[in-house]
C-alpha cells in the first residue's frame, strides 16, 4: 500500500472516510517550518456521536469475534505499520519537528510493536480461579467492556496512540479514539492501513478535534465505559472530574517532572551518555525524561563542566537532516511555554549554563520553532521551576550531599511518574528505589521497557497504571463466578 499524507485529514467512522459533520478544520502546522501540513478535522459532538453508534453497533460482533482471529487482524496491523515505516515516520516528523531518524529508529517501531505485543498477548491471556477447598470454585471470568474512550498526546503521537488502543482491542472492545490535535497525520495513516488489514466497520473509530471540542464529548458520553488518557495533569484532572461520577473505568498517564540522580561512584561514561540522552532526547519532550538532574557534590563541578560541554554541541537542526540531534519543539504555544519557563527561571535566581534561546534556522526551516537544549543551576527544590514540568530542552541541576538529601529532593516534587539512579553500589541502588516514590525506576539505564512490566506515576503522574498484562486487564471486566461443589 501507498500511504500519502493528505491535504485534509478524515475521520473513520464505522469504517467510512468522512469530513467532519460541521465542515469546520483546523491548521496543522509544520512546527520545523511554520508551513501549514494539513487541515485538521475539529469535530464535535455530533461526529463523536456517530462513532459511538458505529462502535456499538460493532460490540456484538467484535467481542465475540474468536481470538485467534482478533489475532491475526492486529498483528497484520503490525505488519503493515512495519511495512510502511518510512511514511509514517515522515508523517510524524512533519506533525511533530522530532528528527526523522528519531521517529524511523523509536516511535514507529514501537507502535508496531504494541499491536504485536497486545495480538500475542491475548493468545496467552488467562484468568484466575480460587479453590475453596470441597466448599466451591471461584472463577474469574474477563469480559470486554464495550465502548471505550482513548486520548493521546503529541510528544510519541503514533506510539502512545497504539498503546491504548491495541489492548481495547486485543480485549475485544469498541474504540473510539482521539489523537492529538498538534499531531493527527499518523493516527490518519492508522486509519488506512485499518482498512488494508480488514478490520472490521466501527470497531476503532479515530476522531479528530481538540480537547474541549472532542475529547470532552468522548469522556462525558455515557456509552463511553472506560477511558484511557495520555496527556496533561491538568486535562486528567478535568477528565477525572467528569468521568468518576459516572463510574467510568479511568487510565490517567500524567505529567513528570523526573529526578535523575547521579552519585560519585557510577559508571560516568555510561551516566554521561544516557544523561545526554534522557534530558534532550525528542528535544526533552518526553514524560520521562529526567528533567531534574541530582548530583552528589563531590562531582558536581566535573559533572556540570563535562555535561554543559557536550550539551553545547547539540545543535538544533532541520529534522530531516540525519544529522540533527535536536528537532523543532511541536507547537508556537509551546514554544512560548518553554521560553516563559526560561524567563521564570532566571527571574528565580537560575543562571543559565547553556542554551537558554530561541535559535534560527537557515532555508526550508527559516520560520521553525527551534529552543537551544538549555541547562540550569542554582535553584532551590521548591521553586516554580523545579517543580512544574516544562516538558521542553530544559533541565536544572542541583548538588546533593548524601543519600538522604538525594531522596528528600528527589521526592519533593508533586509528581512520581519516573527516576533514574546511578550508582555501582547494589544495595544502595535499591534503598533508593525503594524510597524514590516514582512508578518506573531506572538504575543505571533510561527508557528501557519489558511491555509486561507495569507503568504509569505516583501523585499528579497518574493513576489506573498498565502495562502488558495490565493493559489486557484494564480492557475488560472481571466477574467472578462461584460454584458450590
Ligand atoms: P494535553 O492534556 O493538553 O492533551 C492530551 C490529549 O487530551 C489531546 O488529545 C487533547 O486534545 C486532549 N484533551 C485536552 N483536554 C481534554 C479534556 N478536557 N477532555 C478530553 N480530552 C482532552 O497534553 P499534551 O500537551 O498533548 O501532552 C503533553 C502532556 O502529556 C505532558 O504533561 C506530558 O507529561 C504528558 N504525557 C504523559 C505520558 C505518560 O505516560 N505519563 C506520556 C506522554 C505525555
Amino acid at each position: 500500500m501507498n500511504l500519502i499524507a493528505p491535504d485534509h485529514i478524515a475521520n473513520y467512522i464505522a469504517g467510512i472516510l468522512q469530513p467532519p459533520i460541521n465542515g469546520k478544520y483546523i491548521d496543522n502546522i509544520n512546527p520545523a517550518t511554520g508551513n501549514v501540513y494539513s487541515a485538521t478535522p475539529d469535530s464535535d459532538i455530533k461526529d463523536v456521536e456517530e462513532a459511538i453508534g458505529a462502535a456499538r453497533a460493532a460490540f456484538p460482533m467484535w467481542s465475540n469475534t474468536p481470538v485467534e482471529e482478533r489475532f491475526k487482524i492486529l498483528n497484520r496491523i503490525s505488519q503493515l505499520i512495519d511495512d510502511n515505516i518510512d511514511s509514517l515516520a515522515l508523517a510524524e516528523t512533519n506533525d511533530n519537528g522530532k528528527p526523522l531518524w528519531l521517529s524511523k529508529r523509536v516511535d514507529i517501531p514501537r507502535a508496531s510493536s504494541n499491536f504485536r505485543f497486545f495480538a500475542t498477548g491475548i493468545m496467552h491471556f488467562s484468568t484466575e480461579s480460587h479453590n475453596m477447598e470441597d466448599k466451591a470454585i471461584n472463577y474469574t471470568l474477563r469480559q470486554p467492556i464495550g465502548v471505550v474512550g482513548c486520548i493521546s498526546p503529541w510528544n510519541l503521537p503514533l506510539y502512545l496512540f497504539t498503546w491504548k488502543i491495541a489492548p481495547a482491542l486485543a480485549a475485544g472492545n469498541c474504540v473510539v479514539a482521539k489523537p492529538s490535535e498538534v499531531t493527527p497525520m499518523t493516527a490518519y495513516l492508522l486509519s488506512l492501513i485499518c482498512i488494508e488489514a480488514g478490520l472490521p466497520d466501527g470497531v476503532l473509530n479515530i476522531v479528530h478535534g481538540t480537547g474541549p471540542g472532542c475529547g470532552s464529548a468522548i469522556v462525558a458520553h455515557p456509552e463511553i465505559k472506560a477511558i484511557s488518557f495520555t496527556g496533561s495533569t491538568r486535562a486528567g484532572r478535568e477528565i477525572a472530574a467528569v468521568a468518576a461520577p459516572m463510574f467510568k473505568k479511568l487510565s490517567l498517564e500524567l505529567g513528570g517532572k523526573n529526578p535523575n540522580i547521579i552519585f560519585a561512584d557510577c559508571d560516568w561514561d555510561k551516566m554521561m551518555h544516557t544523561t545526554l540522552q534522557s534530558s534532550f532526547s525528542n528535544q526533552g519532550q518526553i514524560c520521562l525524561c529526567g528533567s531534574r538532574i541530582l548530583v552528589e557534590e563531590s562531582i558536581y563541578e566535573k559533572f556540570t563542566h563535562e555535561f554543559v560541554a557536550r550539551v553545547k554541541k547539540f545543535t538544533n537542526g532541520d529534522p530531516l537532516d540525519d544529522n540533527s540531534r535536536q528537532g523543532a519543539v511541536v507547537s508556537k504555544m509551546h514554544f512560548d511555554k518553554v521560553l516563559s519557563c526560561i524567563a521564570l527561571a532566571k527571574e528565580e535566581g537560575g543562571t543559565i549554563l547553556t542554551g537558554g534561546n530561541a535559535v534560527t534556522l537557515d532555508g526550508r526551516c527559516a520560520n521553525g520553532l527551534f529552543i537551544a537544549p538549555t541547562v540550569i543551576e542554582g535553584l532551590g527544590p521548591h521553586c516554580r521551576t523545579n517543580m512544574e514540568e516544562i516538558f521542553g530542552p530544559v533541565v536544572t541541576i542541583q548538588p546533593f550531599k548524601n543519600e538522604d538529601e538525594a531522596l528528600q529532593l528527589a521526592n519533593t516534587s508533586d509528581y512520581g511518574l519516573s527516576a533514574t539512579i546511578w550508582t555501582q553500589d547494589v544495595s544502595r541502588a535499591n534503598r533508593v528505589a525503594t524510597h524514590v516514590k516514582s512508578g518506573i525506576i531506572w538504575i543505571n539505564c533510561w527508557l528501557l521497557r519489558d511491555l509486561r512490566t507495569p507503568f504509569g506515576g505516583f501523585k499528579n503522574s497518574g493513576v489506573g497504571r498498565e502495562g502488558g498484562w495490565d493493559a489486557l486487564r484494564f480492557f475488560t471486566e472481571p466477574k467472578n463466578v462461584c460454584i458450590e461443589l
